[in-house]
Formats: C-alpha cells, sequence, structure tokens
C-alpha cells in the first residue's frame, strides 16, 4: 500500500464504514467553490453541513487563525485565554445570555445543556424532576445521551441500554407535549427550525406554547440552534424571530466556521448549577477556536450579512420554484435564511440521494435532510454569481433524475 497517494479508494479500504463520502475528494476551497484531486470545481451549496458559514478561506478567519497560531494553540482549562473570554462577551452582548460555557462540537454543546437541565432540577426541585422531553425526528448529535432524546430510533435502537426519563413529542404539536409535560419534566428541548429531520420550521405560536408549558411545569426550555445559529436564518439566532427566549441555547456549526467549536448560552441562576468538577473538556474553549469564532461572529453578526442572508434566500427559493415550475419534482420549499429544503412530491419519494449523486456529476454539492428532502446550507456570504451557478447545475441535476 503506497502512502504518497491517497485516492476515495483508500477510504473504503481502511476507514471505518459509517460515512459514504462523495467520489470527489476536495482540496482546495474559495468562497463557495471547491476543487477536487483533479483541478475539477464544484459550487458550495452545502457549506459543509451549515459550518462554513463564510465560505472556505475567507482572508479574515485565515488570518485570525494563523494569527493566533504563531501565539498560542492551547492551554487546557486549567488556565483561560484571552479569545475566548473575548468571544464568551461578544455572545453575551448580542444574546439572551449572561454566561457562556464552550466545547468542541453540536453533540457536545447538547450534552452540556442536558446536563446543566438535569443538575438544576436536581438542585432547585430534587431528583424527581429528570425528564426530559424531545420531539419526533429531532437530532441532537451522536453520543449516547444525544441520540436517545434525539427523535429518529435508527440512531440510537443498536446501543442500547439507552438513558432513560426521555419521552417524545411530536414536532408542532403542543397537545403531544400537554400530554408529557409534568412537574417531573426538567427540561424540553426544541430545534427552531428542524434541520437533519428534513428542514421543518416551527409553526407560528409552537414555540411561544412550549415556553408558557415549560413555565407552567417549571422546566428549562432548551434551544438546540446548532443548525440555525450564527446567521443561519437571517437573525443571529433563530429564537429572535420569535417572541420567545429560551433558558439554554446551545450552538456549534457555523460558529467556527468550519474550525471546531460549540457552546451553550444560559442565565447566571442556571449556570450556578455547574460548579467546579460538575463538568468539563480539554479542548474546550481552547484559543484557536476563540479566535476564528470572535472573528466570525464579528463579520457576520451586522445588518449587512443578516439582511444578506434574507436576500439571498429569496433568489434560492425564486430560482428552486422556477427549476420547479419546469420539471415539477417538488411539494415544498420550506425552510429559514440559508437553511432551505426541497420536499420531494410522490412520484420521486425517498429518492433525496438521487438528486446529490446527480449534483455531484454536474458539480454541485447539495446535501439530503432525510429521504425526502433536499437540502441547502451554503455560505452566509455566497455570491449572486455562485448562487446563479449552482443553479444552473442544481438544474441540469434535476432534469437527469427527472428524465431518468
Ligand atoms: C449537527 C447537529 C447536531 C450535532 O452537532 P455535531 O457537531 O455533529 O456533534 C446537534 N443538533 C443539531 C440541530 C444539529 O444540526
Amino acid at each position: 500500500m503506497s502512502q504518497d497517494k491517497v485516492t476515495r479508494q483508500t477510504f473504503d479500504e481502511i476507514m471505518v464504514p459509517n460515512y459514504a463520502p462523495s467520489q470527489f475528494i476536495p482540496v482546495k476551497g474559495e468562497g463557495s467553490r471547491v476543487w477536487d484531486q483533479e483541478g475539477k470545481d464544484y459550487i458550495d451549496f452545502a457549506g459543509g453541513i451549515a459550518v462554513n458559514s463564510l465560505g472556505h478561506a475567507h482572508p479574515a478567519l485565515v488570518e485570525a487563525l494563523t494569527e493566533q497560531a504563531k501565539k498560542l494553540w492551547h492551554v487546557s482549562n486549567t488556565f483561560t485565554n484571552e479569545p475566548i473570554l473575548k468571544l464568551a462577551q461578544q455572545l453575551i452582548e448580542s444574546t439572551f445570555a449572561e454566561r457562556v460555557f464552550f466545547c468542541n462540537s453540536g453533540a457536545e454543546a447538547n450534552e452540556a445543556a442536558l446536563k446543566l437541565a438535569r443538575k438544576y432540577a436536581r438542585d432547585h426541585f430534587g431528583p424527581e424532576k429528570n425528564e426530559i422531553i424531545s420531539f419526533t425526528n429531532s437530532f441532537h448529535g451522536r453520543t449516547l445521551f444525544t441520540v436517545s432524546v434525539g427523535g429518529q430510533p435508527k440512531y440510537s435502537e443498536d446501543f442500547a441500554p439507552l438513558p432513560g426519563g426521555i419521552h417524545h413529542a411530536t414536532y408542532n404539536d403542543l397537545a403531544s407535549v400537554r400530554a408529557l409535560i409534568s412537574e417531573r419534566t426538567c427540561a424540553v428541548i426544541v430545534e427552531p427550525v428542524q434541520g437533519e429531520g428534513g428542514v421543518l420550521p416551527a409553526d407560528p405560536g409552537f414555540l411561544e406554547g412550549l415556553r408558557m408549558l415549560c413555565d407552567k411545569n417549571k422546566a428549562l426550555l432548551i434551544f438546540d440552534e446548532v443548525q440555525t445559529g450564527v446567521g443561519r436564518t437571517g437573525e443571529l439566532y433563530a429564537y429572535m424571530h420569535h417572541n420567545v427566549t429560551p433558558d439554554i441555547l446551545s450552538t456549534a456549526k457555523a460558529l467556527g466556521g468550519g474550525f471546531p467549536i460549540g457552546g451553550i448560552l444560559t442565565t447566571s441562576n442556571i449556570a450556578a448549577s455547574l460548579v467546579p468538577g460538575t463538568h468539563g473538556t480539554t479542548y474546550g474553549g481552547n484559543p484557536l477556536a476563540g479566535a476564528v469564532a470572535g472573528k466570525l461572529l464579528e463579520i457576520v453578526n451586522t445588518e449587512e450579512v443578516l439582511e444578506g442572508v434574507k436576500k439571498r434566500h429569496h433568489l434560492f427559493v425564486e430560482g428552486l420554484n422556477a427549476i420547479n415550475h419546469r420539471y415539477n419534482v417538488f411539494t415544498q420549499i420550506r425552510g429559514a435564511g440559508l437553511l432551505i429544503g426541497c420536499v420531494l412530491n410522490d412520484t420521486f419519494k425517498d429518492k433525496a440521494k438521487a438528486f446529490t449523486t446527480a449534483a455531484e456529476k454536474e458539480q454541485l454539492m447539495v446535501l439530503v435532510a432525510g429521504p425526502n428532502v433536499v437540502r441547502f446550507a451554503p455560505s452566509l456570504v455566497i455570491t449572486e454569481e455562485e448562487i446563479a451557478e449552482g443553479l444552473a447545475r442544481f438544474e441540469r441535476a434535476v432534469a437527469s433524475v427527472a428524465n431518468s
């Protein structure tokens, strides 16, 4: 086996087979364009699954990362560091948060949020208040706790026995929550737009209703904004579209623009339950992540970028509607900002993967969200030219699926 040339075939030979990556290997990116080993270019409508919020190799992020890399990479949480404290200040100034905790991924952020909710309930009400309500089809990460809380049994059932005290209600159905919530409930966790579950936005009033039910039952309301956060929906966080403030908010994905970082935002009162020794992580809140996310937030949390997301949303929806008009493949184009899902009609039922495969042939990167939804989660600053070129490629991909 040669070590100097790796190919897509190498993946099949030596990697654990839990992923099924596309047939090309990206080697370079700039903005919303990516090049593979052969020098072929791709338009990136996938954004690393809603992560590359400023595209690839954004000069300001490259500078933030390399400047920090020359100074200090890691000290652990035995010491704090300047970049992460500055990032925490930025988040507190821009959101409901009074306190922030950092980790390295979305699953870890939710793990922290859920552990905090249980600890807070135990501290204030006793150990019987430990039940968690989540939703069918929700996704909260791949740790054992977060797959158990997630509402897709196919991700958890093979790993039983699972953590207990978890119930699943139906998304956008307050009656189903009313039937499960009680004084034993410590938290309700919800995505403002279900991402992996099919890009399904909360109905008007649903999140407000959850807030009321949580207040009545002294349960914490956790918003999983791992996918919807950091400008994705056209506000800094999706809760800002609604008349609702969560008690704990988890954030990750777009926060680092490609550098791993996650975190939770919460109030001082709730945060007080995580005293020294109760929770932690070695890498969480490291200076490199802090420097990159700080710069990213400075750029994204501006009128220009957030308004730009709304404008780009319309360009996508218009373009996708036009394609649908010609090929009749979708029943609905839904989502918020630059998290957009195209729901396939009955003719193409369970065929979402065929669209991403066809897109790859047309040199376009797109995502699925379950078997029936084609998902777009591009850079928040993707150019109009890149959108137009990507949609033209998508139209060819749709044509090839529709005519096959
Ligand atoms: C991606 C995602 C997660 C998990 O994040 P990881 O960084 O993959 O651990 C959790 N919740 C939601 C809503 C997500 O979209």
